[in-house]
């Protein structure tokens, strides 16, 4: 398939306007003069060539919407369109960040309201929903930590992540200007109580932690973690961005956490994928609260305003207050399901990590033998062997219509060794597991018997085996890149055709 930049045909247009009733002006004036240097991309086309144009990639993609997406710590559910069509309502998509507070109460009370839900649903007591992703949620709350230490004048310069977490903890902490310790797992994959015992000292803020964790397994030590962590004066960090397992069951606000951040481009079905947009709302206890990012949504009885929450607040996150129409998007998931509903969604997605674990175990031996949270963690290391990798099972699955799993995380120890993270999510209906289970069994014998197919699979796909490596080291960001790169590379578009 061509570029849209080589179906541009000279004199083309994509419109039609009254020519004896509007000036005509050129296009090149309309272009900032920062940006004229590129005035020869723009695409001269008619309506039909780009819708055509952009609807056939659409269909070269894979979504949730085409089938299951089992992208272990991703959290890829379905996405209910009556979300959607609330978000799209007018007053909700056309109110303007600057509009006046008298103007614009109805979204200052859902950012309010939404905020109430959130602190109920994570026992936490006041929340800010500025952070646009759960990175941004993490370097937002880091900075809370940081701020709080500095007003009590106290020096701490190191904050511990344990290697399961995801890797924006160690990146966030790093931002905020800590010291990243790396905390080592026990042998079963939760935290090691004797080596936090030995790192946690008067020098470190705090710990990052995850619960369940990133691979899926619940801590059932944290009353102790807690105890270790708050006895050093430090504070205890929740990364939530995947509640998926203990909506309605566990509340991290009751188990000792200090501070947490959601993903609701993950847990709240919120559309994510393909660079945003997300939100990342962090949520604190009461002592923390004057920590929080401006502005912040306060009702005094009558009104909804947005204040700042005073000097000691880390200022602002981001432009303007949110990425708004992912909170109504939440918000409106919310409450469609209410409280029962809330908590089925995590039973669901428990039931179906763990329907997947024991249909697949013996074929894809899990590092251990036991029950999951909302992901599994299953290996391919028993084909490594016959020459198969976890890479060219994942390739393969792609062959049968299937996104493939999270590969080669977590690797730490005991883990290590070509591992497969599927996480179902609760959208999930039985027939479609079973579907997904037959496929993975079937390709676990053609490993088996003809693993050749397999090494460099897929097959049936648009795009064959790609070349990781030269991804990552020569991207493409820009056609000017491309242009330049031709000449460097195997192919040039051009010689893409299928
Ligand atoms: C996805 C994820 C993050 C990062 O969230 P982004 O919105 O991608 O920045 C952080 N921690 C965990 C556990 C996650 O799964």
């Amino acid at each position: 398939m061509k570029l849209i930049f080589e179906k541009s045909i000279k004199g083309r247009v994509g419109y039609s306007l009254p020519a004896d009733r509007i000036e005509e002006i050129r296009v090149e004036d309309c272009i900032p003069p920062y940006a004229r240097g590129r005035k020869k991309d723009l695409i001269e086309a008619s309506e039909v060539d780009v819708v055509r144009h952009f609807t056939q990639l659409s269909k070269f993609n894979y979504g949730i919407e085409d089938g299951l997406y089992p992208l272990g710590s991703c959290t890829m559910k379905y996405n209910p369109k009556v979300n959607e069509h609330l978000a799209g309502l007018g007053n909700f998509a056309n109110a303007h960040p600057f509009a006046p507070a008298d103007t614009v109460q109805g979204c200052l009370k859902l950012m309010h309201d939404l905020s109430v839900l959130l602190c109920r649903i994570t026992g936490m007591d006041a929340y800010t929903l500025a952070p646009a992703a759960g990175a941004h949620g993490e370097l937002a709350g880091i900075l809370i930590i940081r701020k709080y230490f500095e007003d009590r004048g106290e020096q701490r310069s190191k904050m511990l992540v344990p290697d399961s977490a995801h890797g924006t903890n160690p990146a966030s902490s790093a931002m905020a200007g800590f010291k990243v310790v790396e905390l080592k797992s026990n042998k079963s994959g939760t935290v090691d109580i004797g080596e936090l015992e030995r790192l946690m000292d008067e020098d470190t803020a705090g710990m990052m932690l995850t619960n369940p964790n990133t691979v899926g397994l619940f801590d059932g030590r944290i009353d102790e973690i807690a105890k270790i962590v708050h006895g050093k004066g430090g504070l205890l960090y929740y990364d939530g961005a995947n509640l998926n397992a203990t909506l309605g069951i566990l509340r991290p606000g009751d188990t000792g956490f200090d501070i947490v951040h959601l993903n609701l481009h993950k847990t709240f079905a919120t559309p994510h994928g393909g660079g945003g947009p997300g939100a990342g709302p962090v949520g604190v206890k009461k002592f923390l609260s004057p920590y929080l990012p401006s502005p912040v949504v306060v009702f005094n009885g009558e009104n909804y305003r947005l204040r700042d929450p005073g000097e000691k607040s880390i200022g602002m996150m981001r432009a303007f207050w949110s990425n708004f129409s992912v909170l109504i998007k939440a918000y409106a998931w919310i409450l469609s399901l209410g409280g029962k509903g809330l908590r089925e969604v995590s039973e669901a997605s428990v039931i179906n990590a763990n329907y997947v674990l024991v249909k697949l175990k013996d074929y894809y031996r899990p590092s251990y033998d036991r029950f999951c949270a909302h992901e599994c963690v299953l290996t391919g290391r028993d084909y490594k062997k016959l020459g198969v990798k976890t890479m060219d099972i994942a390739k393969r699955l792609m062959d049968y219509g299937y996104y493939p799993p999270t590969i080669y995380f977590p690797h730490f120890k005991p883990y290590a060794e070509e591992t497969m993270m599927v996480e179902p999510c609760e959208s999930e209906g039985k027939e479609v597991l079973d579907d997904f289970i037959a496929v993975m069994i079937k390709i676990s014998e053609e490993a088996r018997s003809n693993p050749e197919l397999l090494r460099d699979a897929p097959h049936r796909t648009r795009i064959r085996r790609t070349d990781d490596v030269l991804a990552i080291r020569r991207p493409i960001l820009h056609y000017d890149d491309e242009l330049r790169l031709k000449d460097e590379l195997n192919y040039r578009p051009e010689d893409i055709n299928f």
